[in-house]
C-alpha cells in the first residue's frame, strides 16, 4: 500500500476528463515518495495543459510543487479564477497560433478561414506535434489527451466535441480569440498568407465565369491558390456569423 494520500478537487471543465455517472471530481489520491503536483494530476488523467490554477491547503503553487502526505489540492481550468491573493503563473500568455492534431483536417481549415495560422498535416507522428509546439510556440489541438502529457507542450486543448463547427467555437472561447478573426488572411490549402492581387495578374487562371462576376481577388504567397469573394466566402460568411451569433449568446 502506498504510504501517503493527497485529496484532489476538479472544478468545472476538468470533470470532462472523468467518464461515466456520477464522475469523480473530488479523489483520495495514494501516493509515495514527492511527486510533482503536475505528475500526480496527469496519473489521475487531466492533462496539464487544461490545467490554470492549483491550489494547495489554501497556496497557489506552481506544477513542480512536491505532493505531501493529507495535502488538499484544487484544480481549476482557465475558465475559473479562484478568489487567492496572490495566483502563481503556470504558464505565460497563450500564442496565436496552432498546430493541429492528425484527422481535424476539418478544424484546421475553419481556423484558417478564420485567419488563424493552423499548421496541419494528416500524418504527423505526435512527437512532430509536440516539437512544432516547441519549436515554433504553436496551441496544440486535439482529441487525443494523452498527446497533450508530453512536457515540451506549454499551451494546448484537449477538444471535447467531434464536429468541426462546435470544435472552432471551443478553441476561440476557450483562449478569448474572438477579436482575432481576421477573414481572408490565410490559404486554407497550405496556411500561407494570402494577398489581394489585381485581376489582370491571374486572368489566365480563372474560369470564365470567374473571370465575368468577380473583380477582387486574393493569392497565396505561398502556394499560388487564387480566391475570390464566390463560394467560398458565402461558406466563410456562414462560419463567422454562426460565431458570431454565438458570441452574442454569450454576452
Ligand atoms: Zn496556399
Amino acid at each position: 500500500m502506498p504510504e501517503n494520500r493527497a485529496f484532489f478537487h476538479f472544478y468545472h471543465e476538468l470533470r470532462d476528463f472523468f467518464t461515466g455517472p456520477g464522475a469523480a471530481i473530488s479523489l483520495k489520491y495514494d501516493f509515495d515518495g514527492k511527486p510533482s503536483v503536475k505528475d500526480a494530476i496527469e496519473a489521475i488523467g487531466v492533462p496539464h495543459t487544461e490545467v490554470d490554477s492549483i491550489v494547495v491547503n489554501g497556496t497557489s503553487v506552481g506544477f513542480g510543487c512536491p505532493l505531501k502526505d493529507g495535502d488538499a489540492v484544487s484544480v481549476y481550468p482557465a475558465s475559473f479564477s479562484p478568489e487567492i491573493p496572490v495566483k502563481a503563473a503556470l504558464r505565460g500568455e497563450p500564442p496565436p497560433s496552432f498546430v493541429v492534431d492528425v484527422n481535424l483536417g476539418k478544424l484546421a481549415r475553419r481556423l484558417r478561414m478564420l485567419g488563424f495560422d493552423a499548421a496541419y498535416r494528416n500524418d504527423y507522428a505526435d512527437h512532430e506535434v509536440a516539437g512544432l509546439a516547441e519549436s515554433e510556440g504553436r496551441i496544440v489541438l486535439t482529441r487525443d489527451r494523452r498527446l497533450l502529457r508530453f512536457r515540451i507542450i506549454t499551451h494546448g486543448y484537449w477538444l471535447r466535441s467531434d464536429d468541426p463547427r462546435i470544435q472552432v467555437k471551443e478553441v476561440l472561447g476557450r483562449f478569448g480569440y474572438y477579436p482575432l478573426v481576421k477573414p481572408f488572411n490565410r490559404c486554407l490549402e497550405c496556411n500561407g498568407d494570402i494577398v489581394p492581387v489585381e485581376k489582370e495578374a491571374v486572368l489566365d487562371r480563372l474560369e470564365p465565369k470567374t473571370r465575368l462576376y468577380y473583380n477582387e481577388f486574393y493569392t497565396c504567397t505561398d502556394c499560388g491558390k487564387v480566391y475570390w469573394k464566390g463560394s467560398h466566402y458565402d461558406r466563410m460568411k456562414e462560419t463567422l456569423d454562426s460565431l458570431i451569433i454565438r458570441k452574442r449568446d454569450a454576452e
